[in-house]
């Protein structure tokens, strides 16, 4: 029934993407695009409670049984990029684009509330549809879960998926564990001593001290890359010239990890560098740590569970149990960490453009796989939890 009713609206719904994609719109600005959701998701019986986290929606799909609550969950923000594509529902806004398919997600979730509203005699409990705002580094899910999105009624668990660029077109992959690793910013900034510049030996040099500095992170760099974690090195800023010379500079390097462990690890080798080098060559030092995004951390029994429901419904060669953790993150993790669930990726093909450049546009052909993944997991899920 899921598979009829999925190719059912899947021809309006497509249009409705495109429609999404015209109209990109910015973190915490998708206005246009809320009212679009919104508008959709009542004319299919929904109920809906709009301005959550300022544009975000969540809506219920209540099946009238006692039973448990289930959460889906699509972003909907775009990013500020000048759309290359050339498709005929190119962005009509300028310096705004749809390139991370943001608009496939919304829209899937939609075809999904779509199907499942239909299908209520088909299970217990209740579905609670997310969507949230500003996915793009505006930390929306948090916005959302300080907004209430996991209560009232409480979540007993959450699932959702990013199309993927490289993954053979709508084939759906997850794994149990880390599916999206950790990422943020490193700064170490370097405080030396200028002096006369005829006069080095009276000086803290910050450069060359920063020079010998980076040559032992890069070296720890390779050490972590061994651990699949990756620390790049990514600029090296001297401060003002003063008296013909700097006392500052700032190193910054990006990372990402599978997990807080490795990341704690991380922080304590570079601190412990920095003992090793910059003290010891007379400087001083202070790190900041800029965290962009935490793990997303699949729990064991909800990724099993997509990926028996992918097994279940899609082709074996269709169904990817992931070795490792992917290297991007995504603001999903923060619903892990408070409730179980699953994040999966279902490819947008391989030779899409990647994701965040000009050239990319959603494939709306994986639409169908992702929504009755989606739907066949909310129904599994509440019709066999205790
Ligand atoms: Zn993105
Ligand atoms: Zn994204």
């Amino acid at each position: 029934m899921i598979k009829t009713l999925v190719h059912k609206y899947l021809p309006a719904m497509v249009t409705l993407r495109q429609s999404l994609h015209q109209i990109p719109e910015l973190k915490y600005e998708e206005f246009k695009t809320s009212t679009l959701v919104s508008e959709a998701l009542k004319s299919y019986g929904c109920e809906v409670r709009t301005g959550v986290a300022k544009t975000g929606i969540v809506a219920m799909i209540d099946s009238g049984k006692p039973g448990p609550t289930v959460a889906l969950r699509a972003d909907m923000d775009a990013l500020p990029i000048h759309e290359e594509t050339g498709v005929v529902y190119q962005s009509i806004h300028p310096n705004v684009m749809h390139a991370c398919g943001h608009d496939g997600h919304t829209a899937t979730l939609l075809l999904v509330a779509q199907v499942l509203q239909e299908m209520k005699a088909h299970f217990r409990g209740k579905v609670k549809l997310i969507f949230q705002p500003a996915e793009e580094g505006g930390k929306g899910s948090l916005a959302m879960i300080k907004d209430g999105v996991l209560e009232n009624p409480k979540v007993d668990a959450i699932f959702g998926y990013h199309n993927w660029p490289g993954l053979a077109l709508g084939h759906v992959g997850t794994r149990v564990g880390t599916i999206l690793v950790a990422t943020g910013r490193i700064e170490i900034t370097i405080q030396g001593r200028v002096a006369h510049t005829s006069m080095p030996q009276n000086a803290i040099n910050p450069v060359l001290i920063g020079a010998k500095y980076i040559t032992a992170l890069e070296t720890l760099c390779q050490e972590y890359s061994r651990q699949g974690a990756i620390l790049n090195i990514t600029r090296f800023e001297c401060g003002e010239m003063k008296s013909g010379m700097t006392d500052t500079v700032k190193i910054t390097g990006v990372y990402y990890v599978e997990n807080e462990t490795i990341l704690a690890q991380l922080k304590a080798d570079i601190e412990h560098q920095c003992q090793a080098i910059i003290i010891a060559g007379g400087a001083t030092f202070a790190i900041d740590y800029f965290a962009f995004h935490t793990p997303t951390i699949n729990t064991a029994a909800e990724a099993k569970l997509v990926l028996k429901t992918a097994q279940e419904c899609l082709s074996d060669a269709e169904v990817i149990e992931f070795a490792k953790p992917q290297i991007a993150a995504e603001d999903f993790s923060e619903y892990l960490r408070l409730v179980p669930g699953c994040f999966f990726l279902v490819g947008a093909g391989e030779n899409s453009p990647p994701v965040h450049t000009s050239k990319f546009d959603f494939p709306d052909s994986i639409m169908k796989n992702a929504a009755i993944v989606m739907c066949q997991t909310a129904l599994n899920y509440l019709n066999t939890k205790p």
